[in-house]
């Protein structure tokens, strides 16, 4: 150790850990395969879980099927043969002295050389027999004579993550030494927050490795781990202040809080109010468009509680500036209807609307689809078109407008709807098209709280927590597929009533494995089961216009049913499809469920969501029956963030998701407002200092 001040202990711990004795240039690979590179890197590491070897269980005690930590001594052990020598059982039978326990492994002949007779075992393992008594696959580790019982036995043991090479008792007598000599050199990385004792009553960031590695009761292993998310939590929260304040002091604001001279006559011949939710929004999105800062918002609201219009509002101020704006939306279906919407909402204002799509060719001024309906809306006949200057132009579209060819000239405001299908990159690159544009992204995946102050932090939020009135009531069943007669059954009765439905299939492509269901083939069988009434088909894999033409049929009502792949999830607004039968429902994720359920409900009718969950999968149907016990968005997020992790819920493209170690989206509310709180202290204190 040389170099390093001893009021600087941070350098210690970031040494490589090659220079720990015993660990030469192969464990440093075995243990970078692990991420350990640092002496705090392998202080850090996190036990997979603990065994309580404090009184190990004695072999005749074992009951069936519990999980248990016992120890014996190696009686015999052999490896037999079978299936003209290609598969092997390895057994291995231990005695301590109370009865016999006989552990087996499959197909793992080279176990033997691990073991002799007369070694001392422990094991952990779930029996799956008495008469013998017997494990399967246990995890077993040889008692060394001479070790050390404070590190391995008598203790509640840490058990690690592993690499192949790498021994179980290696690593944790390493991190015992190396805990031993170090643990005077963890300081508290901001000694004046106090985290240690009083208030917080957490220990100390060195009393927490401790604790996490080797802790003398059950409770300290979650002390420790809350310490050490608390600081993960409070360290992305000073990099949330430290980006954030670099950006307003290098960003001034264009100013585009508009004089409602658009606004005015656009709500005028609306044809419903805003509710209350919507206005409170706008409030706050005026106040960001005149603030000394571009704005950074995102605007939360369920599926169906008006977003697009509060866009619109937004857009219209910033045009009313003076100012191009640009919308960019996930699929070319989804822009089309926002072209169509908007075309027939702003052009009679005089605002020129262009469409960009991978289809469509750049910079070309389209006329909406006279089909295209926007309700409530006039059908703009007499446009005013005089009243405003022509270069103050909407454009919207896919990512194509990240492309190069599309250079506003004036941008003063980026909206991105359905943002969690974008990358963080991508909305980046569209916001570079101009000088610190506003920025506005809309999603409708709720966000717990715990995501909107981690991963979302940099954005302000606003959310529409109310949806607009008369909307009919959504009836959520699910059900197995033994079922699907009585369901076409259900379905026929509401065509007949004049209602249509969105058929939903989680693949394009012929049926995979587990016989789901592929959405070509099943569109002929459906054609035959419904007919007369016509069928349409909608994927990923049809081109730009096909797909145009579909949503047009069934947009105008002369398509009954909307055979498609999830590519209907977001956004496409059709007020008499009351009907949403998703199959294979147990391969969408709740949060993406809910969203196609939104696309039902959104008129006077009753609706209808069935999920059909495959007869095999009684978990999945446990799963999805939260949907059938709340419409609030916001409770299913809760639970699909619970039930599959924050990737699954934001989708795979957000990049620059943090990665804790200890840290839990799903569990951790309490500390990461605390972090927040805490940041903001050092924040305090720092600008005091100066
Ligand atoms: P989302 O928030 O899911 O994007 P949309 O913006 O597509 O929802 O709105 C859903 C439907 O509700 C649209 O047809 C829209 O015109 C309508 N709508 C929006 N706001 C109101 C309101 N205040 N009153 C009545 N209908 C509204
Ligand atoms: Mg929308």
């Amino acid at each position: 150790m040389t170099g390093a001040a001893p009021n600087q202990p941070i350098p210690l711990l970031a040494q490589p850990v090659s220079v720990l004795s015993g660990v030469g240039p192969e464990r440093a690979k075995q243990l970078a395969r692990l991420e350990i590179r640092t002496i705090e890197d392998l202080l850090l590491h996190r036990p997979r879980r603990y065994e309580d070897r404090r009184q190990l269980r004695p072999i005749a005690q074992l009951q069936f099927g519990e999980p248990v930590t016992t120890r014996g001594s190696v009686a015999a052990l052999g490896v037999k043969w079978y299936r003209k020598h290609t598969k092997s059982i390895f057994e291995l039978i231990l005695d301590d002295g109370t009865a016999r326990l006989h552990c087996r492994w499959w197909n793992l002949p080279f176990m033997e050389k691990y073991f002799a007779v007369g070694d001392e075992v422990i094991v952990f393992g779930k029996p799956v027999g008495l008469k013998p008594r017997t494990m399967d696959h246990p995890e077993t580790e040889v008692v060394e004579p001479g070790e050390e019982d404070v590190i391995h036995f008598n203790r509640l043991t840490p058990v690690y993550p592993l690499t192949e090479g790498l021994p179980q008792r290696w690593l944790r007598a390493l991190v015992w030494q190396t805990l031993a000599r170090f643990e005077g050199q963890i300081s508290e990385p901001w000694p004046e927050l106090r985290l240690a004792g009083a208030p917080l009553n957490l220990p100390s960031r060195a009393q927490a490795m401790r604790m996490l590695h080797f802790p003398e009761t059950v409770t300290d292993t979650e002390s420790a781990r809350r310490r050490l998310a608390l600081d993960e939590f409070i360290e992305l929260q000073r990099q949330i202040r430290h980006r954030r304040q670099s950006f307003e002091t290098r960003a001034r604001a264009l100013p585009c809080r508009g004089d409602n001279h658009l606004i005015k006559p656009f709500l005028a011949r609306l044809g419903f109010r805003l509710t209350d939710a919507q206005t409170k929004v706008l409030r706050e999105l005026r106040r960001d468009l005149s603030g000394p800062h571009p704005m950074r918002r995102l605007l939360q609201g369920d599926v169906g509680s008006g977003k697009t219009v509060v866009a619109a509002c937004c857009a219209l101020m910033a045009l009313e500036s003076g100012y191009q704006v640009a919308l960019m939306a996930p699929t070319e279906v989804l822009a089309e209807q926002h072209f169509g919407n908007l075309t027939n909402w702003l052009e009679p204002l005089g605002v020129a609307v262009e469409l960009r799509t991978g289809s469509r060719k750049t910079g070309e001024v389209q006329s909406p689809k006279s089909k295209v309906q926007s309700r409530g809306s006039g059908t703009g006949s007499q446009a005013p078109a005089s009243c405003i200057q022509q270069r103050a132009t909407l454009t919207i579209g896919t990512h194509a407008l990240i492309e190069a060819g599309f250079a506003p000239e004036n941008l003063g405001l980026v909206i991105i709807d359905e943002q969690h299908k974008f990358g963080v990159a991508q909305r980046e690159q569209l916001v570079r098209k101009g000088h610190y544009p506003h920025l506005l992204v809309m999603t409708a995946t709720p966000i717990p709280r715990t995501l909107g102050l981690t991963v979302y932090g940099e954005l302000d939020v606003s959310v529409i927590d109310a949806l607009p009135p008369g909307r009919g009531h959504i009836h959520t069943f699910v059900r197995g597929a033994e079922k699907l007669p009585q369901v076409w059954a259900f379905i026929r009765q509401r065509l007949v009533e004049g209602r249509q439905a969105y058929v939903v299939y989680p693949r394009v492509e012929e049926a995979g494995p587990n016989g789901v269901k592929a959405v070509t083939k099943e569109f002929e069988n459906l054609q035959r089961t419904l007919a007369p009434y016509r069928v349409g088909l909608l994927h990923g894999r049809l081109r730009p216009n096909e797909k145009e033409e579909v949503m047009d049929a069934f947009r105008a009502g002369d398509v009954k049913v909307l055979l498609a792949t999830s590519l209907i999830e977001v956004g496409v607004d059709v007020a008499n499809a009351t009907i949403m039968l998703v199959e294979n429902a147990e391969l969408f994720g709740l949060a993406q469920l809910h969203q196609l359920r939104g696309r039902i409900g959104r008129g006077a009718h009753d609706s209808y969501c069935i999920l059909m969950a495959a007869a095999k999968s009684k978990e999945a149907r446990t799963r999805l029956r939260v949907l059938e016990e709340t419409t609030d968005g916001f409770r299913i997020a809760e639970a699909d963030l619970k039930l599959r992790g924050p990737g699954e819920l934001l989708g795979q493209q957000q990049s620059g998701m943090p990665k804790f170690r200890f840290g839990d989206l799903a569990a951790d509310l309490e500390l990461i407002q605390q972090a927040r709180q805490l940041a903001a202290q050092l924040q305090d204190r720092a600008v005091a200092a100066r």
